[in-house]
């Protein structure tokens, strides 16, 4: 394995350094102020010149707009953009957006690609994803309520939704409902389909309050109601009965993603806890850093972070070489080793920052409340903690269920 920096890859670096340095930074105060719709207008202006540098959508191929980065070229783009919680939208390459677009990629047929994929790719609508429900446990995302049921021509979806993340303003959601309810193994029950949310029967009931926020377009996490909403047949994504399969394999670059998106908040945090441990002055003469406690947070955050991103590297690797099926334990070992070490990376932060780190004059606290969902979405620490060792104790010839 060779995970040295190609020239691309240091050229893509210093492209988006710069341009969060001039560009996106600046918004931060007010965006933390007063919320993402306060910055909407200017961040419409930011993808025009994001677009510029080639680099929009840059995990599509050529042909739809995007650089053709291969997964790990990437990651690295990804952890750039994570050092600011406006980088990624900017880029076009924001949740659920991206998963979206690499689910419609593999699987959407000529006319759904032209017709959700190429607006998608420009930035000229978003989409959500729909699968966890309130009444069942997503942890099993093979239980679930909603139905879509064939009627002539067209499928009738049924069903409550939540965590609809970006649903408020969303063209469209792909739907996850149970199309075959007799099927005999449960991952076979559920298929993807592609609902505008224009279509009569499609609620947004209204964006969850999370941590304080309730947030707008892009940033909230919506609940939806399918009121027997009406789509043609050839809105399906994928085979019928395939759901769970696309959804895994939509996971699993989406885990890289978000682990390499940890990361960029990870640096940047580490940045501004080491700026304050050398020049917050304790007495006279005496920095912060000077204390061996401080000094041991920085080295063991140094040690982490280094730590995780090689781990999200190798998986990505793994799975351009080898498919995301094969990459399973590496895939779900970073996405609770990147969470966790998130999390301790900007405890240690604030705590060095002391008083200065609750406020919002840093985006430590931004990151603090809104990060903390990391261990929760896209599969619970206890669920790939669970999966992690049972494959391991297979291979030891323990018999689990
Ligand atoms: C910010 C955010 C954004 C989200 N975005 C989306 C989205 O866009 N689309 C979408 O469909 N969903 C989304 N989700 C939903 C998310 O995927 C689910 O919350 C997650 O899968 C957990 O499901 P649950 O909330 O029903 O918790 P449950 O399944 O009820 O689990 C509750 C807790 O039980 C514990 N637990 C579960 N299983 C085990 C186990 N095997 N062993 C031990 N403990 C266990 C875990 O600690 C878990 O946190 C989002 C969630 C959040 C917080």
């Amino acid at each position: 394995m060779d995970f040295s920096e190609s020239e691309k890859v240091q050229s893509i670096r210093g492209i988006i350094r710069d341009f969060m340095k001039k560009e996106i930074y600046p918004l931060e105060p007010t965006y933390r102020a007063k919320g993402f719709a306060a910055v909407l207008p200017e961040l419409k202006a930011k993808r025009i010149k994001a677009k510029e540098t080639g680099l929009f959508a840059a995990h599509l191929p050529p042909e739809w707009g995007g650089a053709g980065l291969s997964l790990t070229e990437f990651a690295h783009l990804s952890e750039e953009l994570g050092k600011s919680a406006l980088g990624h939208y900017v880029f076009n390459v924001q949740a659920p957006d991206i998963g979206n677009m690499e689910v419609l990629l593999e699987h959407g047929t000529p006319e759904q690609l032209e017709r959700w994929l190429r607006p998608l790719a420009r930035g000229e609508i978003r989409s959500c994803f729909t699968m966890t429900e309130p009444e069942y446990a997503g942890s099993n995302p093979t239980w679930m309520a909603t139905t879509a049921v064939k009627d002539g021509d067209s499928w009738v979806i049924r069903g409550h939704k939540w965590f609809s993340s970006s649903a408020d303003g969303a063209a469209f959601a792909i739907c996850m409902a149970v199309t075959n309810p007799d099927a005999p193994k449960p991952h076979q029950r559920a298929s993807m389909i592609i609902v505008p949310t224009s279509t009569p029967g499609f609620e947004l009931v209204g964006n969850l309050s999370i941590m304080g926020h309730k947030g707008a377009d892009h940033q909230s996490h919506g609940e939806v109601q399918y009121h027997g909403a009406r789509v043609p047949l050839e809105n399906l994504l994928g085979k019928e009965g395939q759901g769970f399969l696309l959804a895994q394999n939509r996971l699993g670059a989406g885990r890289i993603h978000h682990c390499m998106r940890w990361i960029g908040i990870c640096e940047r945090a580490f940045d501004l806890m080491c700026q304050h441990a050398a020049t917050r002055l304790l007495a006279p003469g005496r920095p912060l850093g000077t204390k061996q406690m401080v000094q041991q947070w920085i080295a063991e955050s140094r040690a982490e972070i280094d730590g995780a991103r090689l781990m999200v590297l190798h998986a990505a690797w793994k799975i351009e070489r080898e498919g995301t099926s094969a990459a399973r334990t590496e895939i779900s070992t970073i996405k609770f080793t990147v969470a966790r070490t998130l999390q301790r990376v900007l405890d240690r932060a604030i705590q060095t920052l002391g008083g200065l780190g609750m406020t919002d004059d840093t985006p430590l606290a931004h990151w603090w409340a809104h990060e903390r969902a990391g261990r929760i979405y896209d599969g619970a620490d206890e669920v790939h903690i669970e999966a992690v060792a049972k494959r391991i104790l297979r291979d030891y010839g323990m018999k689990v269920g």
